[in-house]
């Protein structure tokens, strides 16, 4: 998704329609690779504005990721808007655009996908669950609760620590 921006730097045309439907494999947000499981779908424009190259898109596209309680794989929908500048680095200074997105390039060419990785952040659930009501893992033995029901619990139950003291006249109850 390297898109050239040569014509539009030479004022060849004014404005770039981007419509794209790519297969790709990976997304890389916050050091984790995250796999595409649909095509990344990109519908918007790149105009050349009095202040610079604009970008205005929208994007959707479905990753992999885990639950947050039980780890299981689950597919998360994402789907949100870019808006912002596109700045050759040596143009760039903070000043200018501290009002604004900008998203820098070099070589005459955008790469849309490291666009999306510097704003997919913001545009991820917050929390990540494979369903509202998951039990999650069990914190002694691991077992997904969802699918199992594991005996720790009951075993804690039993093991229930009782103050010596008690645990005499629990013995008295008990032959009674
Ligand atoms: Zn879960
Ligand atoms: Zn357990």
């Amino acid at each position: 998704m390297k898109i050239s921006l040569d014509k539009l730097n030479r004022r060849e045309i004014d404005k770039l329609d981007l419509n794209f439907s790519q297969k790709i494999d990976t997304i890389n947000y916050c050091e984790e690779n995250y796999k595409l499981i649909s095509p990344l779908n990109l519908n918007g424009k790149i105009s050349n504005t009095n202040k610079g190259l604009y970008l205005n898109a929208d994007v959707d596209f479905t990753i992999l990721d885990h639950c947050a309680r039980c780890l299981e794989n689950v597919e998360v929908s994402i789907e949100y808007s870019i808006q912002g500048f596109l700045v050759k680095e040596e143009d760039f200074d903070e000043d200018s655009f501290e009002d604004y997105d900008a998203f820098i390039y070099d070589n005459q060419e955008i790469n849309l996908v490291k666009v999306i990785e510097q704003t997919i952040g913001f545009n991820m659930p917050l929390s990540i669950l494979c369903k509202e009501e998951c039990k999650g893992l069990c914190q002694d033995c691991g077992a997904n609760l969802n699918k199992e029901e594991c005996s720790c619990s009951e075993i804690a139950n039993d093991e229930e620590i009782i103050d010596p003291r008690f645990a005499k006249l629990k013995d008295i109850f008990k032959n009674d």
